[in-house]
């Protein structure tokens, strides 16, 4: 890795059985992921689940205590040679921005190519570019505590960018905005990222921002991989109840398996039959619950209703602009966000209708309840 690497070609990113301790407690218990070159990943878990901590190791912000990171194939840490941040070619964006204070939009954003001692005017090029490029022209003489807070970030991903770095680090960089910014800072994002064709690894705990953004959505809990894999892949097939609650769930239902065919259970809850993709091996007689998505439900007025409906009651409605989400009161449980066009009032007796391909079903008992992990995990490799 030069000091100057040129246009981007994004890092290939090897990470192996990598550990990680504060004091006694692992935040990171053996990570083992692969993620090709130009890919955008998403590390997705609940707080304190080892997501900041990785991207840090990554960084070079912190030691490994086990196994070995590379980055566009040369060894960056193993626990006893570690590489500083600086020679990694790469850049981080922050939630809090982390600018200078003492430096204005042009300086902040030339700082590290300065630092390379590339020529001023080559400097100059690249930063009025990159400034043009984000929409920031206008404001380059201003300084941090002059700019709203989406200026500041749209200054930090410019910052960011300017260096053509192989690999983007984002820790939660939309946390602190607004509802509306943040969804335009989101689009910026993807599209800056991918035309600068870094490798990107984005941190979130909001499931709605990482399935918008990934190629391939990293789930952790308790600093381990539960699952990896395309959105379309985490939505379908979550491993577990814990991977499928915190991607969304409108409810789970209880019931007991009736026929298992291939890919195919049925469970029945309350005397109907839901179809469901089986997430544990379940055999007739097993209790289980049917974990369903929001958009596998829909809302009928009259009961019975089509074919695979629970009959329930409507005990709460919100407003969501393009309709209304209800929660039903079904015999094997609650369904939250349950969309129609047209408002039911509270009170109203409905059917609603479970679509199979939103479904997945797991043995009632003590991996349910818990954030297990399942059994052996193999290592991931997320390449195109
Ligand atoms: P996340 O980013 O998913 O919220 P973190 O990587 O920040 O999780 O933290 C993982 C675990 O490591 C947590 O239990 C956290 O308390 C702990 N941890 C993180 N940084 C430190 C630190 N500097 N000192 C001690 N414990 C830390």
């Amino acid at each position: 890795m030069t000091n100057d690497p040129g246009p981007a070609r994004g890092h290939e990113v090897l990470i192996k059985g990598v550990e990680k301790r504060y004091g006694k407690a692992p935040a990171l218990a053996g990570v083992d992921l692969e993620i090709g070159a130009g890919r955008f990943v998403v590390l997705l878990g609940p707080s304190g689940s080892g997501k900041s901590t990785l991207a840090r190791c990554l960084a070079g912000i912190e030691r490994i205590d086990g196994g070995t990171v590379c980055l566009a194939g040369a060894l960056v840490d193993d626990g006893r040679r570690h590489l500083p941040p600086d020679r990694r070619n790469l850049a981080m964006v922050f939630q809090d921005y982390a600018l200078w204070p003492h430096l204005n939009v042009a300086g902040n954003v030339g700082y590290a190519l300065r630092r390379r001692k590339l020529p001023g005017r080559e400097v100059d090029r690249r930063v009025a570019e990159a400034l043009q490029r984000m929409g920031l022209s206008a404001l380059q003489k201003r300084y941090p505590h002059e700019l709203s807070g989406g200026e500041q970030q749209r200054v930090s991903l410019a910052r960011a960018v300017v260096g053509q770095p192989g690999l983007l680090l984002f820790d939660e960089p939309l946390s602190n905005l607004d509802a509306d910014l943040r969804e335009r800072l989101r689009v910026e994002i993807a599209t800056m990222t991918r035309e600068s064709g870094a490798t990107a690894v984005y941190i979130t705990h909001d499931q709605s921002e990482a399935f918008a953004l990934a190629d391939e959505i990293v789930i952790l809990a308790e600093g381990r991989i539960v699952q990896a894999g395309a959105p379309e892949e985490i939505y379908h097939r979550p491993v577990n109840p814990f991977v499928a609650r915190f991607t969304g769930v409108a409810g789970e239902l209880a019931g007991t398996v009736r026929d298992v065919d291939g890919d195919t259970v049925g469970v029945d809850v309350a005397g109907v039959r839901l179809s469901a993709r089986p997430g544990d091996a379940l055999t007739p007689g097993d209790r289980a619950h049917v974990l369903i998505r929001p958009a596998a439900t829909s809302l009928h007025d009259s009961w019975p209703g089509p074919s695979g409906s629970l009959a329930g009651t409507v005990i709460d409605v919100a407003y969501r602009g393009r309709g209304y989400d209800h929660v039903i009161d079904c015999a094997g449980g609650t369904l939250a966000a349950v969309f129609s066009p047209t408002r039911r009032s509270r009170g109203s007796a409905v059917s609603v209708r479970i679509d199979a391909t939103g479904c997945s079903a797991y043995r009632t008992g003590s991996n349910f309840s818990t954030n297990g992990h399942p059994g052996e995990l193999t290592p991931v490799r997320l390449t195109a």
